[in-house]
């Protein structure tokens, strides 16, 4: 199963397109801009993990069924189900510690 390339920065709302060089996600693919990242202190309000840069997938098809025409995009939204304050709470106390150790 390929990952799900969703549309939207969860937080801000910012467009995030298949080829964005700034869309961040964690280990559920939870998806927020580099901005947003940085204010959450790396710490997924969702989860709790990090972000790592989301891959970027080929728009040619290299190799028979992978390409972004073969396996499109999300274009369904998604919005963060935390409060900015509970998303604060949670950065507070997991910043401090490595993703690794989380
Ligand atoms: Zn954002
Ligand atoms: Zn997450």
């Amino acid at each position: 199963m390929a990952l799900e390339l969703r549309p939207n920065c969860e937080s801000c709302d910012l467009d995030l397109p298949a080829g964005s060089q700034i869309a961040m996600i964690c280990t559920y693919e939870c998806t927020f801009c580099l901005a947003c990242v940085d204010g959450l202190r790396n710490v997924c309000p969702n989860c709790g993990g990090g972000f790592t840069p989301r891959p970027i997938r080929p728009s040619t098809g290299w190799r028979p069924g992978l390409s972004l025409a073969q396996r499109p995009a999300s274009t369904v939204r998604v919005h963060m189900s935390r409060t900015a304050a509970e998303a604060a709470e949670l950065s507070e106390r997991l910043a401090g510690t490595p993703p690794s150790e989380r």
